[in-house]
This record gives C-alpha cells, structure tokens and sequence, in this order.
C-alpha cells in the first residue's frame, strides 16, 4: 500500500480530467493517500516566454491550492497532499525559496527537465540527442540531480534517471554517476522518488533502475512514490511493480508527507 504523490491537474495544460477523477480513482484502486503536485509557474523564464502548455502561471496557482485543500476536507477516508513540482535551475534557488515558502506545502517534488535550457525530455527535441555526446549529457544530467539535492529547497528528487527516458542509455550503465547521485541524497536527506511513468516511454522501465535503487538503498535514502499521472487513469499505475521493484532493492518502506514533515509507512 504506496500513496501516489505524483499527480497532474489540467491546469498544466498537459493533463487531462477532473481534479474530483483522480481522487475517485485512488478510491477505487485503494490507495492509502495521494497528492496533487502540479508543475510549478516556469518562475525562471519571463511571462512572454512561458509556455501554457507546460505550467499553469502564477495567477492560477493558489485556485489549484485551494482546490486540493478543498478536495482535503470532502474526502475524509483519504489522505490528500498538497505538493508541487518544481524545476531545478541552477541560479533561480531564491526565486524558487520565495514561490515555495508561499503556500502550505506537505512536500516539494524537485525534478530535472532542463540541461542548460534544452528540455531534454520533450518529445519534440529529441534531435538534439544525436548532436551531442551521449556521457557528456548524462553527466551534466547527474550534476544537475546533485546539484538538486544540494540545493536543500526540495523533499524528493523526482524521475532520478529521467535521462534515459527515450531509451538512449549508455553502456555499460553509468554506475558511478548513480552512485555519486545517490550519496548526495543521503547527505542532503531529500527521498528518491520511484516513478512508474518510466513504464509508459521508451525506456520501459520504473526510474530509477534497479542498479540505482540499489545504490539508493545502500546510501539508507528515503523512498517516495508517484505515478506522475496527467489524467485520472493512471493514478496508482504499475504500483505492483513499484512495490516488486522497491523490495527487490531492499526496501520495506517508503514516506508520508505531512507539512514537510516525514512518517515512514511499511509497504
Ligand atoms: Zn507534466
Ligand atoms: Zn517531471
């Protein structure tokens, strides 16, 4: 019994369903708690250059906040968090601090999208794989997940290895880079997060990895779980194998948020 605090609303421009659906869905499937954790306002590019179609803006920000603390109160049998995802962007930590400290958040979900502003994991730049070095992208790729950890602004770095996300994978696997990655969460505290979406691209697989999990398990890092669902559907998706995965790495436990605060849940 996992929650499912990776969740996407329609106000991402992105996802598809009613905030109400989702909710219904982790009814149905049983799910201990969920959260919403919406694609933060893109803080870091000016208005002219946001794109409407990945993040909803800053003036629709507290009606999604209002709305999961509404769905809070008229769902009593389950938990609802109240989270969001953010984009680490090295040089923007303040203006993140600021958008964070804003709102009553039970957890902050910090992700990796961007490396030196190529959205690596859109699919309509995929070209720019075949222009550069695979290990150098990687490794800026890790920097950037240590550099997340380091910033302390965040409770789960979300996708660890989202870079294989179209399945360019470097071979053999980059064991050092998870290993290194790994002992940044351990020594910031921040939760990795097992994400089943990496089960509905073309790498085929949960991030992170077995081998990475592993590494993370090693290191004693704290385990959050999401879906990454952008409709209703999806909700809880693959959370068998999450929970295969997870105990085959060594796990026996992953987080409940509450305020920022952690409880440990038995899986
Ligand atoms: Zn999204
Ligand atoms: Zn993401």
């Amino acid at each position: 019994m996992m929650p499912d605090y990776h969740m996407h609303t329609s106000l991402c421009g992105h996802a598809s369903g009613e905030m109400t659906g989702y909710v219904e869905e982790a009814l149905k499937k049983g799910l201990p708690e969920i959260g919403f954790s919406d694609h933060v306002p893109m803080y870091w590019l000016a208005a002219h250059l946001r794109d409407a179609g990945l993040a909803m803006d800053e003036t629709s920000f507290p009606g999604y906040v209002s709305r999961v603390l509404q769905l809070r109160e008229t769902n009593p049998s389950i938990g609802i968090g109240l989270g969001v995802e953010v984009d680490y962007i090295p040089g923007w930590e303040k203006e993140a601090a600021k958008f964070i400290s804003e709102y009553p958040f039970d957890y902050i979900i910090g992700s990796v999208h961007y490396i030196d502003g190529w959205g690596f994991d859109n699919p309509g730049l995929t070209d720019e794989y075949s222009r550069r070095d695979l290990g150098e992208i990687y490794r800026q790729y890790f920097d950037l997940i240590c550099g997340s950890a380091k910033s302390g602004l965040f409770d789960v770095i979300a996708h660890p290895d989202l870079v294989k996300k179209f399945g360019y994978r470097l071979s053999p696997a980059p064991l050092e880079l998870y290993r290194q990655a790994a002992r940044a969460f351990a020594q910031t505290g921040v939760c990795v997060e097992v994400n089943t979406s990496g089960l509905r691209v073309p790498a085929g697989e949960i991030y992170p990895s077995l081998e990475f999990l592993r590494l993370c398990r090693s290191e004693g890092v704290p385990v959050s779980t999401g879906s990454d669902a952008h409709c209703p559907d999806l909700v809880g998706a693959n959370f068998n194998e999450a929970a295969a995965l997870l105990r085959e790495a060594g796990y026996r436990e992953v987080t409940l948020f509450r305020e920022r605060k952690r409880i440990k849940a038995r899986i």
